[in-house]
């Protein structure tokens, strides 16, 4: 007989992003006439900057000749473009990052997702709340949490983010030995500073624990005082692991590439206490279980990095940034309270009802599609995320729309 793993059977039944998926295709099947504006899930609109599509066009032609054609290229990613990413994403903001120490992959879901498989199923784990959900559902999977209780697994430490912290939690007083974090925030936007950073830096140091760092929203920062990666910090490269991807900044997301950092002074223990190399670990892990990003795709991600593609990839971030600026400002001077969408290109608002009925309310009332915040966890209750991810048409009808509800 065929037995299931049964810490499958723990997860939540629905994923956050089905639910909305019914309730907008009821909506729809009931007023099949109105408009449908959509600030929910978190994708791209806006097409590959030009530079990335000449760079993707060239290679797929290189692939049709047998004197350049490209067969199995190397698990970690091409040289050329973990070359272009130590320079441009880290040696240019001072921080020490090399080459053999990036590893390129079809995604920063998978990534965050797969890394928990290097650490043994007794750790203790801190995840913030609200959170991306796939840090939590794949220790689950994983079988390092219990049942889940009204909404929280137990055996997992959260962290709760909320307006008394800024959204921006403090290390626990208890000892986490796997720490969650995301700056700029999924779902609250939220940025973190360097001395917020520093103290997280300081408490995986001082408890050997290590530090997974999603910096997806990366490109979206534009106050100069915030820190651009984790490796900004001293004594990071020694407890942190960072996760960037080329979905957000460049419209990646149906094209699929990204990269982990993996410093090579990471270490990682056995019941004896024995250090054992991260990055021989991950190294392992990932040439066992994947075979590269293809060739054509990791061109395309090397062309963000030429002069052209960072002239486009600006504009398409200031683009969501407007967008962002819009719906914050139209949001408070409506009277909600609002946090991220400067530096993010979510806007997480406070609602006077539940994160549902909110969500409902704006679908029956004015065809916008939000996402409510108790999908994201606890802390997320009486919340909604907005996403900037659209036409700057669509936003300011979105919004217009919401304040002729007033
Ligand atoms: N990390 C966070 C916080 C995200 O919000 C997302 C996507 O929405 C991802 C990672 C996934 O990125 P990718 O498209 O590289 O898989």
């Amino acid at each position: 007989m065929i037995t299931v793993n049964e810490n499958f059977l723990k997860l939540k039944a629905s994923y956050l992003f089905s639910d909305i998926a019914k309730k907008v295709k009821e909506f729809q099947n009931n007023y099949p006439d109105r408009e449908l504006i959509r600030l929910g899930i978190g994708d791209v609109t806006e097409p590959l900057p030009s530079a990335c599509i000449e760079a993707f066009h060239k290679a797929v032609d290189e692939m049709s000749d047998t004197k350049t054609f490209h067969g199995y290229g190397p698990e970690q990613g091409y040289a050329f473009l973990r070359e272009a990413v130590s320079e441009n994403e880290y040696k240019q903001y001072g921080a020490d990052i090399s080459p053999d120490e990036i590893f390129i992959s079809d995604g920063s879901k998978c990534d965050t997702g797969n890394f928990q498989e290097l650490f043994s199923n007794d750790i203790s784990i801190a995840i913030p709340d609200p959170v991306y959900p796939v840090y939590v559902d794949t220790n689950v999977m994983a079988g390092r949490t219990g049942l889940n209780n009204n909404g929280r697994y137990d055996n997992l430490i959260y962290l709760d983010s909320n307006e008394e912290n800024g959204f921006v939690p403090e290390p626990p007083s208890t000892k986490a030995d796997l720490i969650y974090l995301c700056f700029p925030n999924n779902p609250t936007g939220a940025t973190a500073t360097k001395e917020q950073l520093k103290r997280w830096v300081d408490y995986a140091l001082e408890n050997r624990s290590l530090i997974l760092f999603d910096a997806a929203y990366v490109s979206f920062i534009r106050d100069s005082s915030l820190p651009k990666s984790i490796f900004e910090i001293e004594g990071a490269k020694k407890c942190a692991v960072e996760f960037r991807s080329f979905s957000k900044n460049a419209g990646f997301t149906g094209t699929r590439c990204a990269f982990t950092v993996v410093p090579k002074d990471v270490m990682v223990y056995d019941k004896e206490s024995n250090a054992h190399s991260l990055h021989a670990l991950w190294n392992r892990r990932h040439s066992t279980k994947f075979n590269g990003v293809s060739y054509p795709v990791q061109k395309a991600a090397e062309a963000v990095y030429s002069a052209k593609g960072k002239e486009e990839v600006k504009a398409l971030t200031d683009y969501y940034l407007e967008n962002a600026a819009i719906i914050r400002e139209k949001m408070i001077s409506l009277g909600y309270s609002c946090t991220g969408g400067d530096n993010s290109p979510y806007i997480w608002i406070k609602s006077d009802m539940g994160s549902w009925e909110f969500f409902d309310y704006l679908l029956q009332n004015t065809g916008v599609v939000c996402t409510p915040g108790a999908g994201f966890g606890q802390c997320g209750e009486g919340y909604i995320r907005i996403s900037a991810f659209n036409s700057r048409d669509n936003v300011i009808k979105a919004m217009d729309k919401i304040a002729s509800l007033k």
